[in-house]
């Protein structure tokens, strides 16, 4: 489909008046909309949650609409755990999902009364250790099916090349100490494919996972409260890409759960997920000024904004489609490599895009950088990360994250021993 900015150029003039170029806006219309549609497409289930992946998109403003919508927080460090709490999300508000898990993490998070995910059947007695006898009363097993993860005939990802989550036995095994140890309640939680757009991930991830909740039981005698389908639901960076259809994936899910859960007995069970794409991604825009052009072997269109902004193209070679604002209708006639200006060749946001005709000055939005966007950003060759702005509902605009100043840059180093200007 046609990509359309959520902003116009006049709209964007009016913020760059006080605010300067880069910075990530963010739609709440669109963030609010979306996280309805979710809601609606899991509506059957009546303990259904979302999660929202706080590394998508760490800011409290953001995640106080998302609450306001009824989303808890996926936290995954202490940092992000400390985020979440400061939104006012406590206990079941919090789903821990962490991996390589430092000690002082888990007990934040038991302290916190957070839904607890173990990567590990080690961290069962991590977990032990911390709770001194004040085991969660719930406790979330992540698991890793190994072998490959298939849609059809097409292969989606390698399970068994990843790091995460235990094996079936493990799980077992994990279920009976953790069982012992007075926890009553379970769930499962699995990541199996990343960013697809193929409507069937979902429903057949929960089949997979369903079942695996049939078998646990039935060896263990546990009780099953929740599945946690997790991340992955993708969203269209390309035009050409179709997008996520969340009603269709919501109705495959519940057809899973008729099919497989109903039938055991086993229908008082919450379907989680853990969104961080698919809630944010299209509801931001890096929004970017033009520093610079070039013309040598090819022509080069040189922005304010740079790679530490926005890591995706730089490092997966991730396709961001881009609009120059106020020539939305223009032929697409020229083609240019728009760049950053890291001393790195690999900081470009498009090589080789066909785009309307460019001059210093104008402003460029480069779509879909609401998640994975600001949160990836790095400070490499001194860039100082950008602001954060919130485009209202009534059009109104928000500075929701100010940009860094030299000081931030320079706040962990002491220059008592240095002669320093800044
Ligand atoms: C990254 C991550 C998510 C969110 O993934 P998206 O692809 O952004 O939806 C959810 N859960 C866990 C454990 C993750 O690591």
């Amino acid at each position: 489909m046609k990509k359309t900015p959520f902003v116009t150029l006049p709209q964007v003039q009016q913020i760059t008046e006080q605010i300067p170029t880069p910075f990530h806006l963010y739609d709440e219309a669109g963030i609010r909309r979306n996280a309805r549609a979710l809601k609606d497409a899991f509506s059957w289930n009546p303990g259904f949650r979302e999660y929202f992946a706080v590394k998508a998109t760490p800011n409290p403003y953001i995640l106080q609409i998302l609450k306001e919508e009824g989303c808890g927080c996926d936290c995954a460090s202490y940092t992000e755990l400390l985020m979440a709490e400061a939104v006012g999300n406590s206990g079941h508000d919090v789903m821990f999902s962490s991996n390589v898990t430092p000690e002082l993490d888990m007990r934040k998070a038991w302290e916190m009364g957070a839904y607890i995910n173990l990567d590990d059947a080690t961290h069962v007695e991590f977990l032990e250790k911390i709770a001194e006898g004040k085991m969660p009363e719930t406790v979330c097993l992540r698991f890793n099916p190994g072998g490959s993860f298939s849609l059809g005939n097409t292969i989606m990802d390698m399970p068994r090349d990843a790091k995460y989550g235990m094996t079936e036995d493990q799980m077992a095994g994990a279920v009976n100490r953790l069982q012992k140890l007075g926890v009553k309640h379970f769930g499962i939680h699995a990541f199996l494919a990343s960013n697809t757009t193929a409507n069937d991930y979902y429903p057949e991830l929960a089949s997979q996972l369903f079942r695996l909740a049939v078998r646990l039981r039935n060896a263990t005698g546990a009780h099953f409260a929740f599945i946690n389908l997790s991340g992955g639901v993708g969203v269209d960076y390309r035009p050409e890409q179709p997008a996520s259809n969340i009603a269709y994936i919501g109705e495959g899910v519940r057809k899973k759960y008729e099919e497989i859960l109903k039938p055991q007995g086993m229908d008082d069970i919450a379907i989680f997920t853990e969104l961080g794409r698919f809630m944010l991604a299209p509801y931001g825009h890096l929004v970017s000024k033009v520093l610079h052009q070039k013309h040598i072997y090819r022509e080069y269109v040189g922005l304010d904004a740079c790679a530490a902004d926005l890591m995706r193209p730089a490092m997966y070679g991730a396709y961001h489609h881009i609009t120059v604002l106020g020539k939305e209708d223009a032929i697409l006639d020229h083609v240019y490599d728009v760049t950053g200006g890291l001393c790195e060749n690999n900081d470009k946001f498009a090589i080789e895009r066909s785009l309307p005709e460019i001059e210093i000055g104008d402003i460029l939005v480069i779509h879909d950088t609401g998640a994975h966007g600001y949160s990836m950003g790095y400070n490499y060759n001194g860039k100082l990360r950008s602001a954060e702005v919130l485009l209202k509902e009534d059009g109104s605009f928000k500075l929701i994250r100010r940009a860094e100043k030299p000081s931030d840059y320079f706040a962990t180093l002491d220059f008592t021993e240095f002669k320093f200007n800044g």
